[in-house]
């Protein structure tokens, strides 16, 4: 039997973050009210509150005090009971905060270097190497042994940065490696970098320790580290803990705020490049507040029309979505987020048939997590060349070090390492084995020229396949670029906040120069005028199959917000695999492109991000309320054995000519989300 956890899940995740004296928290709560609205927006998975951040048990508990305001209401309970009568999936939610247990347990909570505790403006939580390990265990044991719940969402977790320096920290690091704690931060101090590597081993023995004891009780329940891959290694979670010990990855981003129309897709890629093939859910969570009057956590509503942009981007890289809702104290709920939450549940279910799929292989961009760990700037790098490919409508996977290492590379024809300083030597023999098997690689800026040990090197670890040698770090500069890759740029130098000097080999080709560097730091784009007689420096080179960048433009690109940068991505791409490239499309950069397949047919899913403008001033926290249609959209596919095309909302037909190897068609008019089915001759579709 099918585990129904692999998906279509919908999660409706029900927050409820009461301090002990909201005044008027569950006065309202009917159990049946809210099972009846929450199962009329089609979610089949809910998660309801047993423990909340304030160390408050929302069930009669033995072990955690209930919430002083429940006055003997079994809020956890009646919710299991009232979801399982309507064969909806329950998780329950416990939060290791535990706020208001401070004073009482101060031996739970992480410290300073100097003893203090950690407190971070409320953020601060208990150390993974405390007792408390024993207390959240018990906390689950019970929930699993009362409640018919199916699994845990584990919330909160993890360590502090500044932390952790508490006695149990000291006596485990002690006698696991016979050192005192380093007393302050250096990457050249083998100690720290044990120390670092303490941090995940204690986070993840903690969390495999309290999921244990659950699965104890019931081996059938499932299991959910709440954290993410961009957790840093301050935290220690996420990137190496969720995979290895969840049962779905769940992961949460905030896409209002100045944060991109995108942010949920791409932490949808993220999440299936850690996954281990793992079902994977991204949930929607904007900015909760907490106010004094009414006393509580509020989300601010989400428009229908934002929730349905979220739910495309995350089904169409294959996740599943999650929905936050926080209720008014006495247990009601915004109707505005209610209709929501439907109307962006009943789309994704529109197109359920062809959500299981799998990516169709072509570009990888690479996430190095040990460079995001060490270089703050290194999302920049990421982000920048994630939105230039996004916008050159380039469908991509993301791959991480393992991937390179076991060899899970070699179905696509190109990797781009966009500034991915830190590598491993095995990551480097990876690409050196990926590159000699005929495959393509774009590298940029410092990628290789550290160690995973923060390390500098004395020269790039990829020396041999990207044909240069470095030089010296310069300072930001204008670069200008030779046919073919200056197709369709500005007349503008191309700007460069960070760039290298390198030398070349003999057979490299030059394929771009700096012409100065700047007397300002770039940021914004700042035009000096430069002189017009580029140097002999080289900026971009080109051997064989591998292009080097000297520059990062996925920094620059984030940073000024260029059009060349993007421009730029786009030519070296089709100059490296052009003519391999599965799909091209011609609309405007605000359509994202995710190619993917199931058998007999290939699954070109079109998300359109062109939304009402987004103004920030005055303080607004910037809705989207209205999609702007996008037409004429061009499809050039390269295949020819197609046997029929339509589009998946309303099974009608698309009109499409074959020319050469390729078929070409065009989408007339694109609302909000689309899936354009190709059925194929051959079962398995190969490109
Ligand atoms: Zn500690």
């Amino acid at each position: 039997m099918k585990e129904w956890y692999r998906g279509p899940i919908y999660d409706w995740h029900l927050d409820f973050y009461l301090p002990a004296d909201s005044p008027d928290a569950f006065e309202c709560f009917d159990p049946e009210r809210i099972a009846n609205e929450i199962t009329a927006s089609g979610a089949n998975l809910v998660v309801i509150f047993a423990l909340n951040q304030h160390g408050y048990a929302y069930y009669p508990s033995r072990i955690a005090p209930p919430h002083p305001k429940l006055k003997g209401i079994d809020y956890t309970g009646e919710l299991v009971r009232a979801f399982k009568k309507r064969n909806v999936h329950v998780f329950t939610y416990v939060n290791y905060m535990n706020i208001d247990l401070r004073e009482k347990h101060s031996d739970w909570w992480q410290r300073y270097r100097d003893g203090s505790m950690i407190i971070e403006e409320g953020w601060g939580v208990p150390c993974p190497n405390g007792p408390i390990k024993e207390y959240m265990s018990n906390i689950v044991r019970e929930i699993a042994k009362n409640y018919e719940t199916e699994g845990f969402f584990f919330d909160m977790y993890g360590f502090n940065r500044g932390g952790c320096y508490c006695q149990n920290c000291r006596n485990a690091f002690k006698s696991l490696y016979g050192f005192d704690l380093p007393d302050k931060e250096d990457w050249d101090n083998e100690i720290w970098r044990k120390f670092v590597e303490f941090r995940y081993l204690s986070a993840y023995n903690t969390m495999r320790e309290i999921r244990d004891a659950a699965k104890e009780i019931n081996p059938n329940l499932l299991w959910i580290t709440h954290c993410s891959p961009l957790d840093s290694w301050h935290r220690a979670t996420g990137f190496y803990l969720s995979p290895k010990l969840d049962d779905i990855l769940h992961t949460e981003v905030s896409p209002r705020y100045g944060k991109y129309r995108w942010t949920p897709g791409e932490m949808g890629k993220l999440l299936i490049a850690t996954s281990k093939g793992k079902p994977c859910i991204v949930n929607l969570a904007d900015l909760h507040v907490y106010w004094d009057k009414p006393k509580g956590w509020f989300y601010f509503p989400n428009s229908a029309t934002q929730l349905k942009l979220c739910t495309s981007e995350i089904v169409a890289n294959g996740c599943w979505p999650s929905i936050y809702m926080e209720p008014y104290p006495n247990t009601i709920h915004n109707p505005y987020t209610n209709e929501g939450i439907k109307e962006a549940f009943s789309l994704a279910r529109k197109f359920e048939p062809y959500l299981i799929s799998e990516t169709i292989k072509s570009v990888a961009l690479h996430f190095s997590k040990s460079s995001y760990d060490f270089f703050e700037d290194y999302i920049y790098s990421f982000r920048g060349m994630y939105k230039a490919l996004l916008e050159a409508h380039i469908p991509f996977d993301i791959v991480t070090d393992e991937d390179i290492i076991e060899g899970r590379i070699t179905d696509y024809t190109l990797l781009i390492l966009s500034n991915s300083a830190s590598t491993s030597e095995e990551v480097n023999k990876g690409l050196t084995r990926y590159v000699n098997d005929g495959r393509s690689i774009l590298a940029t800026y410092a990628t290789s020229l550290y160690t995973t040990q923060r390390q500098k090197r004395e020269d790039f670890g990829l020396k041999e396949i990207l044909g240069v040698s470095y030089k010296k770090e310069l300072g930001p500069a204008y670069l200008s670029v030779d046919p073919p890759l200056n197709d369709v740029l500005t007349l503008s130098p191309i700007i460069a906040h960070k760039i290298i000097e390198v030398g070349i080999e003999n057979n490299t080709e030059i394929l771009g120069r700096i012409i100065s560097p700047s007397p300002t730091d770039l940021s914004p784009f700042t035009y000096v005028s430069a002189p017009s007689r580029p140097t002999k420096i080289p900026s971009i080179t080109k051997k064989g199959r591998v292009i080097y960048c000297s520059s990062d433009i996925g920094y620059s690109f984030m940073k000024a917000g260029y059009i060349d940068h993007k421009n730029l991505v786009a030519n070296i791409v089709n100059l490296l695999v052009g003519e391999k490239l599965p799909i091209k499309v011609k609309a405007p950069t605000t359509l994202d492109v995710v190619l993917r397949e199931q058998e007999g047919k290939i699954l070109i899913h079109l998300i359109n991000l062109t939304t009402n403008q987004v103004v920030e001033d005055a303080g607004c926290s910037s809705d989207i309320y209205d999609i702007i249609p996008l037409y004429e959209i061009e499809i050039e596919l390269c295949r020819k054995d197609i046997t029929k095309i339509y589009k998946a909302s309303d099974n009608q037909e698309l009109p499409y000519r074959v020319e050469g190897d390729k078929v070409v068609l065009k989408i007339p008019e694109l609302k909000i989300y689309e899936i354009v089915v190709c059925e194929v001759n051959e079962k398995r579709p190969a490109f």
